[in-house]
């Protein structure tokens, strides 16, 4: 058994926890059992499951591995907080809210010899496998994602970090990437901001990426990908998979806890979540440029 410790019971570490107390019989998620949560606030329990310090999860014997589930402006700290510690982590995605900072914390991990997991649902869900089939093996001539959602709250990061999950479908349809140009539009007083970054695959295509928010606007994503003898102009609607995006990735993290993950699949993981860092990087210095 892993013991784990969540940091941070918003959204996603009220799932985390609830996933850990209600694992998928049968799978690896098993494995996992959550031993406390730590919060900012003041709690006691959340979930029945106990509040606890950062310094007994730190030094707790029985805690082998922690999820980081608060805003991404302070992932960094706390995923090195807990390597440092010798403890296995599994943070939401972003890792860090830069690429420096993501590659000295998997060289941390590496040295502890501990699994540093970033989580992706976003390549999870039944629409998004229904998509990677579609395009699978096709030549892309050119193609954009447009997304649009409301203003997020402060310490999200810059929208190329915060949207890291549109980058990460980009990088895993149509491998690795170079951003060629980008810009970021604001308009403070009406909570509006509109980043636009584009990008060539490695052979030359190009990608056009934009992050849209305001308040009211709503969540969707417009995609127009063109091969050669086709387009595909929207995102599948799949029928939602029987077992949650969250407990999936629990699965992942749980397998990769007790070596059912090859080494290879480990690293070609690490490649292409420092490469989305490295992109999302780049695409911010070109903004403020
Ligand atoms: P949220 O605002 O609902 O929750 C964040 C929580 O972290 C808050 O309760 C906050 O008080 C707490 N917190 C912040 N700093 C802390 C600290 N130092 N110690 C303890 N607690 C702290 O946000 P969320 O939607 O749950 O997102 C959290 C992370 O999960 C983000 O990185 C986000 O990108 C990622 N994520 C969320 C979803 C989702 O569906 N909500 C999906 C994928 C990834």
């Amino acid at each position: 058994m892993f013991g784990s410790v969540v940091v941070g019971v918003g959204r996603a570490g009220g799932v985390r926890i609830r996933d850990m107390l209600t694992p998928l019989p049968g799978s690896g998620a098993e494995k996992l059992t959550v031993r406390g949560f730590i919060s900012r606030r003041n709690l006691n329990t959340h979930q029945d499951v106990n509040q606890i310090s950062a310094e007994d999860a730190l030094k707790g014997e029985d805690i082998h591995a922690a999820f980081i589930c608060t805003e991404n402006e302070s992932h960094e700290d706390l995923v090195r907080m807990f390597l440092e510690a010798g403890k296995h982590v599994c943070v939401e995605y972003p890792m860090t809210l830069s690429y420096k900072a993501a590659a000295e914390l998997w060289d941390l991990a590496q040295k502890k010899g501990v699994i540093l997991h970033e989580e992706h649902i976003e390549l999870l869900t039944e629409d998004y496998k229904q998509l990677k089939k579609e395009v699978d093996g096709k030549v892309l001539l050119e193609g954009s994602l447009h997304f649009t959602g409301g203003t997020l709250k402060p310490g999200f990061g810059f929208p190329a970090f915060s949207g890291i999950a549109r980058l990460c479908w980009l990088v895993d349809l149509f491998g690795e990437l170079s951003v060629t140009a980008a810009t970021f539009e604001q308009d403070a007083g009406k909570g509006y901001s509109k980043m636009t970054a584009q990008l060539l695959t490695s052979n030359s295509r190009p990608l056009t990426w934009v992050e849209e928010r305001q308040d009211g606007l709503l969540r969707t994503k417009k995609v127009n990908f063109v091969f050669d003898d086709f387009a595909v102009t929207q995102i599948p609607s799949a029928p939602k998979g029987t077992v949650g995006l969250f407990m999936q990735d629990l699965i992942h993290f749980s397998a990769k806890l007790s070596g059912q993950v090859s080494p290879e699949e480990l690293d070609r993981e690490r490649v292409r979540i420092l490469h989305c860092l490295e992109l999302a990087d780049r695409i911010q210095q070109l903004c403020k440029s």
